[in-house]
């Protein structure tokens, strides 16, 4: 397969200054962050309908639009992951047309961020980087390990100390180090950033920051294919960082750009997020300029849980400019709608995947989505992740002897209590 050379470089979004590719995330200039821009006119005769449809069903089916020079070495086989028409869903909540992305299976590491990590860890195998690393809320550490080991490369993974117990040993069994940090996600970010300057490492979402966010598009470019090659009305999307709401909007434009999608997009974008955190929400609730950190996020959703996100300003700006809007929920909403996502669809989805719904009915409420028109909802985490924040809200098993009269008297409609 040829190797995708159509990024041509690195953009502040900003001022607008040039950079070539390279393992830089922020302008020297202004401290605004990068941008991989791409030579679409170069790209366009490479690409059709057919050629991606030929291809293997996973996220390299679009290597053109992702910037890397070389074949993909890490992840071959990350993305792909199943567009739900999710019927049973769009009747409990009413609606008319609903979606559920479901990269709560996505591979290997059910989270989305496989998407980003294996064109961040790609990047750093073409700069010639030995260790890489992070700064995660879980999922990106569950990742970074994963994709790490079957690379070959060395990595470090950096964690809030409070971390679900599962997103801490789905890291550790990939032999990643793991340096749990007694600090907010925003205090092992900054320790990171001094870590990867110190040591020359590869941080995907630092100094690999541009390549990796990229990665995010792929999920964009799937709902549009599988939805026929044609873009959704809306899309309502969880937001940490900011990043990944963006990059499927951009994914929406570069599909036009480079004619795979004859109509311009009109997508509105949605972002969800907790009550508990809710920096990016409340900056577009509010029309405030920028966002207001918050220092000491308090809520059950640990992967949206970033204070001061890297891309808040855009993410807000872009959800006002496509004509979105954003809302943030609380713990017990949270909780109700993975149970309802669970039991109208068979998905189990993490708690970001609850937020998700929960912001999704909403603003359904609110009339800000019209209940006849076509919605996408991206659930970007498993749920076998964050168990115990649903275990008191389900039912115990029943206990019985094994007696068929034991089962009987509770068939029966005299359900007891569990024994125990
Ligand atoms: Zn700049």
């Amino acid at each position: 397969m040829p190797a995708s050379k159509f990024a041509t470089g690195l953009q502040c979004k900003v001022c607008g200054k040039l950079y070539p590719k390279s393992p830089i995330n922020f302008c020297t200039d202004d401290f605004g962050p990068l941008e991989v821009v791409y030579d679409y006119a170069a790209i366009r005769p490479h690409v059709s309908r057919a050629i991606i449809e030929s291809r293997p069903r996973n996220m390299w089916r679009y290597r053109e639009l992702l910037p890397i020079d070389g074949a993909p070495t890490v992840g071959p086989q990350v993305g792909g992951t199943p567009l739900i028409r999710a019927d049973r869903l769009a009747e409990a909540i009413g609606v008319d047309r609903l979606w559920i992305k479901n990269d709560a299976v996505n591979f290997p590491t059910l989270s989305f961020k496989d998407r980003v990590v294996s064109v961040a860890l790609s990047k750093a195998r073409e700069f010639g980087f030995k260790t890489v690393g992070c700064a995660s809320t879980g999922n990106l550490a569950n990742s970074v390990a994963a994709n790490a080991a079957q690379a070959g490369l060395e990595a470090y993974v950096f964690v809030p100390s409070d971390l679900e117990k599962a997103k801490i040993l789905g890291t550790s069994v990939f032999g990643a180090k793991v340096v749990g940090v007694t600090g907010t996600y925003d205090e092992v970010n900054r320790l990171c950033t001094q870590v990867a300057f110190k040591y020359n490492w590869g941080f995907v979402n630092i100094n690999l920051r541009p390549f990796y966010a990229e990665g995010s598009k792929s999920m964009g470019f799937e709902i549009a294919e599988d939805l026929g090659w044609r873009f959704p009305k809306h899309v309502v999307c969880p937001m940490a960082g900011g990043s990944l709401i963006g990059k499927i909007h951009k994914s929406f434009e570069e599909l036009y750009k480079v004619g795979l999608v004859a109509e311009a997009p009109q997508t509105k974008m949605y972002g969800a997020q907790a009550a508990g955190c809710n920096p990016i929400t409340d900056c577009v609730k509010a029309n405030r300029d920028r966002h207001k950190p918050v220092r000491k996020p308090n809520t059950i959703c640990k992967s949206l849980a970033i204070g001061d996100p890297a891309d808040g300003y855009f993410s807000a700006q872009l959800i006002k400019n496509s004509g979105g809007w954003a809302e943030d929920v609380t713990d017990d909403e949270i909780v109700e709608n993975m149970l309802l996502l669970a039991r109208t669809e068979g998905v189990f989805a993490e708690t970001a995947g609850g937020v998700t719904l929960a912001v999704t009915r909403k603003l359904i409420e609110q009339g800000r989505i019209p209940r006849n028109e076509e919605i996408v909802i991206c659930v970007t985490g498993n749920g076998l992740k964050t168990q115990d924040c649903v275990a008191e809200a389900v039912d115990r098993p029943a206990l019985i002897k094994p007696a068929l009269d034991a089962f009987d008297a509770i068939y029966a409609g005299t359900r007891e209590p569990a024994l125990v």
